[in-house]
């Protein structure tokens, strides 16, 4: 009965920034687990390599090339993939942005609204279109992709846009949980550490990712798969009781 709740056969599941990083290893978790997926990203090239390296371990899946900044193209790709598969069981939004570290006094207007239109409004968009679809069908789960620095204050680097547009998209997650509990959607949040992938490349040369370890109680950063399995779990029935949580997935690094 137990791992039966994780399994996600025939669920419809869209990943958006689907095509390479955090948003890849939650798409190769999802179908594993049995979903079919659909991957939502800005560049075709991305998409087709996300395509490539989940067909290489046999799974299927249908790309969409979109902006998540965009609300009319996304609404449009809900309608779309509402009408092509049927149904929206699942949805992550992931797909996220941020800047090289800077002060807050020396952030540009062009920077603090870049990030806030895809990691904030983005993810509103997102979450509006494909709800919208899970509300008529009275069930749905979301699982919009947090952080940590919207639960504490990264140091010592300046990353006040970032930090407060993930501040925001948890508040956002509480939000939609509350109004849609009573309508079969539930809406959460997970709040990564910092994870390998290419938003954090920077970190080494610079020297910050040796302070960021030491600050971490497990002194090591995450991998996209210790994400995409706490997403998994949040997307699943075995989370049947859950909404409106933020989910750290840390090392422990909100602790200290
Ligand atoms: P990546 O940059 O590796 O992947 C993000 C994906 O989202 C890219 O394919 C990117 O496309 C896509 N994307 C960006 N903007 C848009 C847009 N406007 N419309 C559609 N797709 C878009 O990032 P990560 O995998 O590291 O991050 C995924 C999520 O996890 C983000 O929300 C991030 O903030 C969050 N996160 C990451 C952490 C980390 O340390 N890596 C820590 C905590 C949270 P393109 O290549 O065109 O930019």
């Amino acid at each position: 009965m137990y791992m039966d709740k994780l399994k996600l056969e025939g669920r419809v599941a869209v990943v958006t920034g689907g095509g390479r990083g955090i948003g890849l290893a939650i798409a190769e978790a999802l179908a594993e687990a049995g979903a079919r997926l659909v991957l939502l990203d800005r560049e075709d090239d991305v998409l087709e390599a996300g395509r490539a390296a989940l067909s290489a371990k046999g799974r299927d899946v249908t790309c969409i090339v979109a902006d998540v900044t965009k609300p009319e193209d996304i609404q449009s790709a809900a309608d779309r993939v509402a009408a092509d598969h049927g149904a929206i069981d699942i949805l992550v939004a992931n797909a996220g942005i941020g800047r090289a570290p800077t002060a807050a006094e020396e952030i540009s207007d062009a920077d603090w609204l870049a990030v806030n239109d895809v990691n904030l409004n983005g993810v509103f968009w997102c979450d509006r279109a494909f709800g919208r679809h899970m509300l008529a069908q009275r069930r749905g789960a979301i699982v919009n992709i947090g952080s940590m620095s919207g639960l504490i204050v990264n140091r010592p680097q300046g990353q006040s846009h970032y930090n407060a547009s993930k501040a925001a998209v948890h508040h956002l997650t509480k939000s939609l949980a509350a109004e849609w509990a009573d309508r079969g959607v539930r809406v959460n949040a997970v709040a990564p550490t910092y994870i390998e992938t290419p938003l954090i490349a920077h970190a080494e040369a610079s020297g910050l990712a040796d302070i960021w370890r030491r600050d971490t109680p497990m002194h090591r950063f995450g991998q996209p798969h210790e994400v995409a399995s706490v997403v998994h779990f949040l997307a699943s029935d075995a989370a049947s009781l859950v909404t409106g949580a933020v989910v750290p997935v840390d090392g422990g690094f909100t602790c200290w």
